[in-house]
């Protein structure tokens, strides 16, 4: 069910921040430029998908204007995810406009990095201060059964290009599934070790559905990855943050940091201090539910003025919902596919 609102415009002061029911301050936008891509994991997407047609994606001066209304209400951070970003036709003019808005402290890309080696200069010099990479198997065989088309070597080099551009704390993404991967969580951390990356760890989460495996039984939790790390590492929990929901470790002796996404086993949601933006302009108030608001339609009933386009953002904190309820066990999950989701 759709929590579709209608906007009442009104003239919020300069100073207006973005602050939910709960007291939470939002200060973090997830913007998805497309739900394609040029891979099919198998947990993110069905065999068969129906894509989002071009013509009802925002244009890429709608989405720098969306940008920067957040940026105006006091985000500080964004991230260009999608479907793959680096897919999207001239994407990088998106990434040369919002790089110049002053504001943003932290500006940031994941990508599954098969198009990095022709990009990652360009993003470097159009501000990029961060790059998550996702990489969930060293082995090619694998790769190619989790990505259902994909080949390691360009991710590979990808990650190279990337560090090549001068990229500093590379963080590589892995989603962990039983009997899948699991058994190469040693083997990613030293991966990431020997070239100075961090790394995330993600529980699988139950969006969209799926045919290729049951999610309950493919289910391994964070608390089992770093109870196998410790076998080999010894990991300190830090307090830092990057701004997301990683609860991060340091391997003793090294640059690297481990963090976990748990959100099965370690909810996030009191924290949560970010939305998300579809291709098509549905703002998402949290990864998990369906509370969302049709940007794209104020913005283009005033393709003139941001002010409604201000306000319906400001308004929009009244519907963000207190936190999601995955359940990996019980139908229905939610009909959103994480390439649509913008993860
Ligand atoms: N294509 C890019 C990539 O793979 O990095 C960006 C989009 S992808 C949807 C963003 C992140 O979501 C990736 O790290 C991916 O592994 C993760 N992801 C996709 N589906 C997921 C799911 N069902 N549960 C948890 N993480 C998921
Ligand atoms: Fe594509 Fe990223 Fe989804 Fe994999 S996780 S299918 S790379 S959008």
């Amino acid at each position: 069910m759709e929590d579709q609102h209608n906007i009442t415009t009104h003239n919020p002061s300069a100073s207006q921040r973005l602050i939910d029911r709960f007291g939470r301050e939002i200060k973090y936008l997830r913007i998805s430029v497309t739900d394609r891509c040029d891979l099919r994991c198998v947990y993110c997407m069905s065999e068969e998908m129906q894509f989002v047609p071009r013509s009802q994606l925002l244009t890429l001066e709608e989405l720098y204007r969306i940008g920067k209304t957040f940026v105006e209400l006091g985000v500080n951070k964004i991230r260009i995810t999608g479907g793959e970003p680096l897919t999207r036709r001239n994407i990088i003019q998106l990434f040369q406009s919002l790089g110049q808005l002053g504001g943003l402290r932290d500006f940031t890309l994941t990508t599954n990095g098969t198009q990095l080696p022709q990009h990652a200069a360009a993003l470097k010099a159009a501000g990029v201060t961060r790059i998550n990479i996702s990489l969930d198997t060293l082995q090619p065989d694998r790769f190619h059964a989790i990505t259902r088309t994909g080949e390691l070597q360009r991710t590979l080099a990808g990650i190279d290009a990337a560090l090549d551009a001068g990229f500093q704390r590379i963080k590589i993404n892995a989603v962990i599934l039983k009997h899948r991967n699991h058994d190469e969580v040693v083997d990613l951390v030293r991966f990431c070790q020997e070239r100075g990356m961090d790394i995330s760890f993600i529980e699988e989460m139950p969006l969209g559905v799926i045919n290729e495996h049951d999610r309950a039984e493919a289910y391994y939790s964070s608390d089992q990855i770093l109870h196998d790390l410790q076998q080999v590492y010894s990991l300190l929990p830090t307090t830092e943050t990057t701004g997301g929901p990683s609860r991060y470790y340091q391997i003793c002796g090294s640059d690297t940091r481990v963090g976990f996404i748990s959100p099965h086993s370690h909810n996030f949601c009191d924290s949560c201090n970010r939305v998300r933006m579809t291709a098509e302009g549905r703002l998402l108030l949290c990864l998990g539910q369906e509370h969302s608001m049709d940007l794209r339609r104020v913005l283009r009933a005033h393709p003139l003025d941001d002010e409604p386009l201000r306000a319906a953002i400001i308004e929009s904190m009244n519907i963000k919902p207190k936190g999601h309820d995955f359940d990996l066990t019980s139908q229905p999950v939610l009909f959103r596919h994480m390439n649509a989701t913008g993860g």
